[in-house]
């Protein structure tokens, strides 16, 4: 088999919230850049790609000028096209940033093809551990929204079957310590005892910060502390995470898979978050997966839980998908939920095909 063309496409979705119908987002559009990679067997496989911000227009060229690059290779040989690509372009102009991110939408597409040639989804062909996947619904419970509002969107996604979810911390402005354990504390009184509560800082805090809030907040019953800090200050993640006994998870802000030795070499998280577009791809999230088990960690995935069900699904460590809707309109059909756990496609591949109504309706 070899690939024979390539599409790619620029599309700005809505940030909405079609989880628990919260208002914040309104009016924002993210750009994300898709792909889709030809063979001469027939055989489409489909990838993405964001976090471009304003360059999202030099990412969507650069996923063009990588995948030109391989134009006559054989797709099934995905290390060796990682090789290729490196030795082209990702040793040149730096190992992360805009190379990883175009590097990783062909990668998706290269594994997308591996699956459909080989009649199999990807979860099954990277391991099959199992076929249902815990899940937690989250972009729905930001710091942004009133109590009120947190309370409600709250009791929605309960009421939706969500056992799992996660909220924030580092309110806006500069609130006391206290402030921050009370938000935390009306969300889980509006859920209860026994719905997993996570949350996230998005590395707003110092280190000394997230000591001092999260022994306040371990009353309170969390399943994670999330990005606490700088996300490449191991140390300080490690001085955190020795402090508390909260687990304290991270490494979605990290690119390859470098960082990730470090991080749990100095024992900065307990929970290790793989991001399948800042990694390089699934060829690269297995090998952080790998490495993290070797360390009796779980690890956990970053947004797109259409693509990465198949590979918390897939491997003995995956612990839950981020239910993150962002991209779900964008296909046919995306994974149910069924008590609270996404079932796994049957469909080869990562089973997702683009719904070309919703890429005409968001094409930039
Ligand atoms: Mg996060």
């Amino acid at each position: 088999m070899k690939i024979t063309g390539h599409r790619t496409q620029i599309l700005r979705i809505p940030e909405d919230d079609p989880l628990a119908d919260s208002p914040e987002e309104e009016g924002r559009l993210r750009p994300i850049v898709i792909l889709s990679l030809a063979t001469d067997a027939g055989i489409e496989g489909i990838g993405l790609t964001f976090y471009g911000g304003a360059l999202t227009g030099a990412l969507a060229r650069a996923v063009g000028e990588l995948a030109a690059l391989i134009e006559g290779a054989d797709p099934l040989r995905i290390e060796a096209i990682h090789q290729k690509l490196r030795a082209a372009a990702g040793d040149q102009c730096g190992p992360a940033g805009l190379f990883t991110l175009a590097l990783s939408a062909i990668d998706i597409a290269l594994w997308d093809i591996k699956g459909k040639a080989l009649g199999q989804p990807i979860w099954r062909l990277l391991g099959g551990h199992r076929d249902r996947v815990a899940t937690y619904a989250s972009g729905s419970l930001r710091r942004g929204l009133s109590d009120a509002q947190a309370a409600r969107a709250a009791g929605v996604l309960v009421k939706k079957g969500f056992t799992e979810m996660k909220t924030q911390m580092a309110l806006p402005g500069t609130p006391a310590p206290a402030e921050e354990v009370r938000r935390v504390r009306v969300v889980r009184d509006a859920i209860g005892p026994h719905i997993k509560l996570m949350c996230d800082i998005n590395q707003r805090w110092r280190p000394e910060q997230a000591i001092e809030i999260g022994r306040r907040v371990e009353e309170i019953g969390l399943s994670w502390l999330e990005d606490v800090t700088t996300a490449d200050d191991y140390q300080g993640l490690a001085r955190v995470n020795a402090a508390l006994s909260t687990p304290i998870a991270g490494g979605e802000y990290v690119w390859g898979i470098a960082p990730f030795r470090q991080m749990i070499e100095a024992r900065s998280v307990d929970i290790v978050m793989i991001d399948l577009v800042r990694v390089g791809g699934v060829t690269q999230w297995l090998k952080v997966a790998g490495m993290a088990e070797a360390f009796n960690l779980p690890v956990v995935s970053h947004v797109i839980p259409e693509f990465h069900c198949q590979l918390i699904g897939a491997v003995p460590n995956g612990l839950t998908v981020e239910y993150m809707p962002w991209m779900l309109k964008l296909f046919h059909e995306t994974p149910a939920i069924e008590k609270g756990q996404l079932v796994l496609p049957e469909k080869p591949g990562f089973g997702l095909a683009w719904d070309p109504k919703a890429i005409a309706r968001y094409a930039a």
